[in-house]
C-alpha cells in the first residue's frame, strides 16, 4: 500500500473541507489514516489466494448442519468509505469434508478487509465455501449497521441491513432453509 499517496490525498481532503491540515490536532491525522487503511484493507495486499483459507479440510461423515453464529464483522462501504459492522452467520451441510470453525471466521474477515458492499461480501463468503469445500449447501446471513446511514440524513436510529446468500440445499430445500433461519433467530 502506498501510504505516501494516502497521506497526500487525505491532506487534500482536509483542505477541501476547509480545515487546516497543519493545525496540531490534524497534523498527524493523514499518517494515522494511512496506518488504519493498511489494517482495514489488508486483504488487498494479502497475496495468498483465497482458496488457501479453507485448504485444511478433514474427511468426516456428518450430514447435518454446521453453523457458526454471531461472527463479528466490520467492513468498509465502498460508496461512502465509512465502516459498516454487525454479525455474520455462516452455515453449511458437508459433502464429506469439514473445516475448522476458525477458518469460517477467517473467510469472513478476509473478504471484509477491503472496500465492500454488504451484498457482495455475503456472496463472496458463501461462494468460497461452496467452491472449495463442495458441501451439500451453504447459507450466509449478514446483519449490519452502516455508518453512512446512521450519520447522515434524518439521523434516525440505526436500521439493520440484512443480506443472505443461499446455495445448494439451503436454496432448494425449504426445511433446511427454515432450520437455518430459526437457528439464527430469524
Ligand atoms: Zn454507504
Amino acid at each position: 500500500m502506498d501510504s505516501k499517496k494516502i497521506e497526500d490525498g487525505f491532506r487534500l481532503i482536509l483542505e477541501g473541507i476547509g480545515e487546516n491540515p497543519n493545525r496540531d490536532g490534524l497534523l498527524k491525522t493523514p499518517s494515522r489514516i494511512a496506518k488504519m487503511y493498511a489494517e482495514v484493507f489488508s486483504s488487498l495486499e494479502d497475496n495468498s489466494n483465497e482458496e488457501s483459507i479453507l485448504s485444511t479440510q478433514f474427511i468426516e461423515k456428518y450430514d447435518e448442519m454446521i453453523l457458526l453464529k454471531d461472527i463479528p464483522v466490520t467492513s468498509f462501504c465502498e460508496h461512502h468509505f465509512l465502516p459498516f459492522s454487525g454479525k455474520a452467520h455462516v452455515a453449511y451441510i458437508p459433502g464429506n469434508r469439514i473445516v475448522g470453525l476458525s477458518k469460517l471466521a477467517r473467510t469472513v474477515e478476509f473478504y471484509a478487509a477491503r472496500p465492500q458492499v454488504q451484498e457482495r461480501l455475503t456472496t463472496q463468503i458463501a461462494e468460497l465455501i461452496y467452491r472449495t469445500l463442495e458441501p451439500r449447501g451453504v447459507g450466509v446471513v449478514l446483519e449490519c449497521v452502516h455508518s453512512c446511514v446512521t450519520i447522515r440524513g434524518v439521523k434516525k436510529h440505526a436500521s439493520v441491513m440484512f443480506t443472505s446468500k443461499l446455495l445448494g440445499t439451503f436454496k432448494s430445500n425449504a426445511t433446511t432453509r427454515t432450520e437455518f433461519l430459526s437457528l439464527i433467530g430469524k
